[in-house]
């Protein structure tokens, strides 16, 4: 059936997901047109059953009803879950045999950003289809029919099925920071079951933010987190993003273990039980990660960051594990193949229970690196891909270095490794730089900044 078509902010559908400005670029009329959109390209694959959850953002309320009306309209069947983190969600279309689902979040963004993330029974929604839920809508070519609404409370379900993986023998002092986001109350939930002493930090769910923005992959963010480790004298400080598919972690001495040493720790457990298995990390995790697995006897493979691409790889891999940089962990063992940092906090403490040793002394284990974090170079969106290419022109017939293109260009030399990539979701250059010594870093970080000079791109003040 056509319409009239509905003509998105040219800002909002994007590579992983929809988001936008609530207010500027994206409004009510904006998730009505995606509820119909949605709505008819998960019937063209011959699905009906559409799960959908929303997070606690102050906008959240009004752009599920948005979305509920236009998938309704399309015939869908909606079964909704109502407020909690994205893999909730997703455990949803799991739980409740759902064809689909769509999650009103704006993740670990600024409180008036929104969005939408969507996912198939089978796999992430990204790329090729959130272009065809543009063009779908800009046709007003949606589906009509008698749709229906159903209400299901899972909260406790899915708690049931996050403790069924901790196998610790031995109690451990954990702090939880939910930074205000989703996860807040399905913490509450969870910690009251699980074995050990907890302590919740900002588990109100505020969409405002109040006390810290929720990123855990930013260290300032880590600050509560460090000290009520500290304070308390606890094992384990545990954090999650705005709607708590993203997880960040510290030790008992306060030191961030990043998402690729935290894969690391993870690949130990998984490959055990999977050996020679595939394990999957992104482009900017460290080479200690790689080398950790294949020391393992696992197979490495190193992809294109973005989480939708990595989910999409495992699937086709049949990997038993894969995560990102940013916190994305994906747990095949065991569980879904979903991002759910709430079941990577339980995988984390069930480990270092069961290893009768410290996180510290477990990440002490990985060999010694010298690496920066990810670090962002400003650029005008219209280079951003160019300079990656004049990076990997001028680079390509050098002797003594390689440079892997599987996303942006990752350069070997002697002295390690140095990467930059175009990010899908800023106007920015993400670069990092590791050595086994501080001044084959420097070294790295020196060839990384010439190379992006010569394209006219200046590093921030401090790198
Ligand atoms: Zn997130």
């Amino acid at each position: 059936m056509s319409g009239e078509g509905h003509v998105f902010h040219p800002s909002v559908l994007r590579e992983y997901d929809i988001r936008g400005i609530v207010g500027k670029t994206l409004g009510p009329l904006d998730a009505h047109a995606i509820g119909r959109a949605y709505g008819t390209l998960v019937q063209r694959k011959g699905g009906n059953v559409i799960a959908l959850g929303y997070d606690g953002r102050l906008s959240s309320p009004e752009l599920t009803e948005a979305v509920t009306e236009g998938l309704v309209s399309t015939g869908a069947h909606v079964k909704r879950v109502g407020l909690g983190p994205t893999p909730m969600l997703y455990y949803a279309i799991k739980h409740l045999g759902a064809d689909a689902g769509i999650m009103v979040t704006g993740s670990h963004n600024p409180s008036d950003h929104n969005g939408f993330k969507m996912a198939l029974s089978g796999g992430p929604v990204y790329g090729d289809a959130i272009l065809a839920i543009g063009e779908i809508a800009g046709g007003g070519h949606y589906a009509a029919g008698p749709g229906k609404i159903e209400d299901f409370d899972i909260q406790d379900a899915y708690v049931e099925r996050l403790l069924k993986d901790y196998l610790g023998p031995r109690p451990l002092k954990i702090v939880w920071d939910s930074g205000n986001g989703a996860s807040g109350e399905i913490l509450r939930r969870l910690t009251a079951k699980l074995p050990g002493e907890h302590i919740l930090l900002f588990d109100e769910i505020d969409g405002r933010f109040p006390n810290h923005h929720p990123d855990p992959t930013v260290p300032e963010n880590l600050v509560d987190l460090q000290k009520a480790v500290a304070e308390s004298g606890a094992d384990i400080g545990i954090g999650f993003d705005g709607d708590g598919d993203r997880i960040g972690a510290i030790d008992g001495t306060g030191r961030i273990i990043w998402g690729d040493q935290l894969l690391a720790i993870y690949a130990r457990e998984v490959l055990a039980t999977h050996p020679g298995e595939t394990i999957i990390a992104d482009v900017k995790a460290s080479q200690i990660l790689y080398d950790e697995i294949a020391r393992l006897g696992g197979k490495p493979l190193m992809w294109k960051t973005g989480h939708s691409l990595i989910k999409a790889k495992m699937a086709e891999t049949g990997s038993p594990l894969a995560g990102e940089m940013s916190g994305h962990i994906f747990f095949a063992d065991k569980w879904y193949g979903f991002d759910d940092a709430l079941y990577c906090g339980v995988r984390l403490a069930s480990l270092v229970s069961l290893a009768s040793k410290s996180l510290a002394s477990i990440a002490d284990e990985l060999p010694k690196v010298f690496n920066t974090p990810e670090t962002r170079f400003e650029v005008e969106a219209a280079r951003k891909f160019e300079v990656i290419r004049e990076v990997k022109a001028r680079l390509a017939a050098v002797e003594g270095i390689t440079v892997n293109d599987i996303d942006g260009v990752r350069v070997n030399t002697p002295d390690g490794w140095w990467l930059a990539r175009a990010s899908n979701t800023q106007e920015v250059l993400v670069a990092r730089a590791e050595s086994a010594t501080l001044d084959g870093l420097e070294r790295l970080k020196a060839l990384l900044k010439e190379q992006l000079s010569l394209s006219g791109i200046s590093p921030p003040a401090g790198f």
